[in-house]
């Protein structure tokens, strides 16, 4: 990886969707042609496991970079966060073109939460994250790319500036040169390679507050806690395919399932449904969530051969009077307009 450059790293959607392949690649054509810029590109960031070469080769990033993905931004910066991928979060003026609206301009920003925020030591480099569905055509992410550049570039001025400040007398030392370590190869054959679907919560700790509701509604392993008493996912392929009933017991909105089809769970902005204006509640009324949350843990209790302990078990009960939030209707539109079969 060379220095000074940006390393800008285009993550896949899975299938072989001609539409989204069309926009990969023509980003990409430009990308290659644009100066300062290192690009690869990985699939399905999600997908990815510890030993995948896509992953591998995140980790050996050692400064600032772009993850072009087909989520939300939320959900790939703390997924990236999740598998040991750390920086600062860049912001991006980049959004969908609903949010752009004139109505939306008086709207408050979304509501924050008192998270625990990361562990341990965030090195100094900004990844920025964008959402490959938020516009169709290719140029509107390669002069956002092209800003975060110059802004890039400013970040690394600052930082060698800072360096140099505090830099300590050089010393010299005398003895046998370390070997260093051979830097792996990266082939497009080796980071491409398919990776096999995965399905795993991902958490979000800058909302996250160690409450544990999680953790006592999961029935089947998947949260665990660090040696500092704080929540993770520990075992993230023991979670069920296609459900995400712990995302909707969170108080905090911090559980996401990046690849759900409801916007909410799925990482988008707290407070913000995609600039959906209408009460989506009076069109199809809204269940209980922790009511879908215990039906669908009882789902997969049963399809395991076990018995169901429908809101017996691991439900919060402060939650049971919460009003019901955004995420419950966009869930209910989703899944009547799934009925519908249109
Ligand atoms: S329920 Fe949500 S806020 Fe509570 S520990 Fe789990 S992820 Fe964190
Ligand atoms: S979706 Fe279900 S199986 Fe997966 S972590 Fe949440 S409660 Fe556990």
């Amino acid at each position: 990886m060379s220095k000074g450059k940006l390393t800008v790293v285009i993550s896949q959607a899975p299938g072989k969707n001609p539409a989204k392949r069309a926009l990969e690649e023509n980003l990409a054509a430009s990308l290659l042609m644009e100066p300062g810029i290192e690009l690869s590109i990985i699939p399905h960031l999600y997908d990815l496991g510890p030993d995948h070469t896509g992953r591998l080769f995140l980790e050996s990033i050692p400064g600032d970079m772009v993850v072009l993905a087909w989520l939300f931004p939320r959900a790939a910066f703390w997924l990236l966060d999740r598998d040991g991928i750390r920086g600062t979060e860049g912001q991006s003026p980049l959004h969908p073109k609903a949010e752009k609206d004139d109505e939306d301009a008086d709207e408050p920003p979304p509501e924050k939460a008192p998270g625990i925020g990361p562990v341990g030591e965030i090195p100094d480099r900004t990844i920025w994250c964008l959402d490959l569905r938020d516009h169709a055509g290719h140029q509107i992410y390669l002069e956002e790319i092209r800003r975060i550049g110059a802004e890039a570039a400013l970040l690394r001025e600052g930082r060698q500036a800072a360096k140099q400040a505090t830099k300590p007398p050089a010393v010299i030392t005398l003895g046998l040169p370390t070997q260093k370590k051979p830097a792996p190869e990266f082939t497009p054959e080796t980071l491409l390679a398919p990776p096999s679907r995965r399905w795993y919560p991902v958490i979000d700790y800058s909302r996250c507050t160690n409450c544990m509701e999680c953790l006592d509604f999961c029935l089947f392993g998947v949260y665990g806690v660090d040696g500092l008493d704080r929540i993770l996912v520990e075992n993230q392929d023991s979670c069920k395919k296609g459900c995400p009933a712990c995302s909707r017991v969170c108080p905090e909105q911090a559980i996401i399932f990046p690849d759900y089809k409801s916007a909410a769970i799925a990482g988008a902005p707290v407070g913000n449904i995609g600039g959906l204006k209408i009460d989506l509640s009076k069109l199809f009324g809204g269940e209980d969530p922790m009511v879908v949350a215990a039906q669908e843990r009882d789902r997969e209790l049963v399809r395991d051969g076990r018995d169901a302990v429908g809101l017996a078990v691991g439900i919060p009960k402060r939650q049971t009077d919460k009003p019901k939030g955004p995420r419950d209707e966009l869930d209910s539109l989703v899944d009547a307009l799934d009925s519908l079969d249109i």
